[in-house]
C-alpha cells in the first residue's frame, strides 16, 4: 500500500542533472503531508523491537524523514554531510565515484562509541555514499545497526554493497 503511493507520487525527471540520468524527484511526496505521515509510521512499524541510539541522515534529502524517524525513536540525529558544511571539528572519509571522488564529515562528538546507528537516505542508488557513511562511522567506533530508504533503484544493485555491512536493509519502495 505505502509502496504503490510512494510509487505514484515520484516524478521521475529525465536528463537530471545530466543526460541519461532519470532522477527520482521526492518533493511531490513532501507536498502531502498524510503520505509523510505514512512513510514516517511504516519506517517506525519496520524499525520496531530494533536496538537504535542514532539515525545518520545523508545530506540533504536524508534530513528529510531522518530527523523525523530519530525525533519519534527518541533518539539523536546525526547529520552526515559534505565536505566544508559542518561548523565544528569533523571526522571524514574520501570516497570513490564514478569520475573522481567524494567527501563527507560528521562531527565528532556526534554520537558515542559503541552507539548503534540506523543510516538513512531518501534514495539506494549503487550504495556509495552509505557504504562510504558505514566506513565513517565505524572508524569512530559506531556499529550500523542498519539502513533505511524511501525508495530503492534495485537495477543498480546497492542492496549487494550493503548487506555485508548490514542485512537489517528497510525500502518502502522499489
Ligand atoms: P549512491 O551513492 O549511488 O547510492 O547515491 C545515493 C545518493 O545520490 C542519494 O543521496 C540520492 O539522493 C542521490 N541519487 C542517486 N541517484 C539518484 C536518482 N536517480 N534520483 C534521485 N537521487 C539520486
Amino acid at each position: 500500500m505505502i509502496q504503490q503511493q510512494i510509487k505514484a507520487a515520484i516524478r521521475d525527471i529525465h536528463d537530471f542533472p545530466k543526460p541519461g540520468i532519470i532522477f527520482k524527484d521526492i518533493t511531490p511526496i513532501l507536498k502531502d503531508p498524510v503520505l509523510c505521515e505514512g512513510i514516517s509510521d511504516a519506517f517506525l512499524e519496520k524499525l520496531k523491537g530494533a536496538q537504535i541510539d542514532g539515525i545518520a541522515g545523508i545530506e540533504s534529502r536524508g534530513f528529510l524523514f531522518g530527523l523525523t524517524l530519530a525525533t519519534q525513536l527518541g533518539v539523536p540525529f546525526i547529520p552526515v554531510r559534505k565536505a566544508g558544511k559542518l561548523p565544528f571539528k569533523v571526522n571524514q572519509k574520501v570516497y570513490e565515484l564514478e569520475y573522481g571522488t567524494a567527501t563527507i564529515e560528521i562531527h565528532t562528538d556526534a554520537f558515542t562509541p559503541g552507539d548503534r546507528i540506523l543510516i538513512h537516505d531518501d534514495l539506494l542508488a549503487t550504495g556509495g555514499t552509505v557504504t562510504a557513511t558505514s566506513q565513517l562511522i565505524q572508524e569512530m567506533g559506531g556499529t550500523v545497526a542498519g539502513f533505511s530508504f524511501v525508495v530503492g533503484l534495485s537495477f543498480l544493485n546497492g542492496i549487494e554493497k550493503i548487506t555485508p555491512i548490514s542485512d537489517n536493509i528497510i525500502i518502502l519502495a522499489d
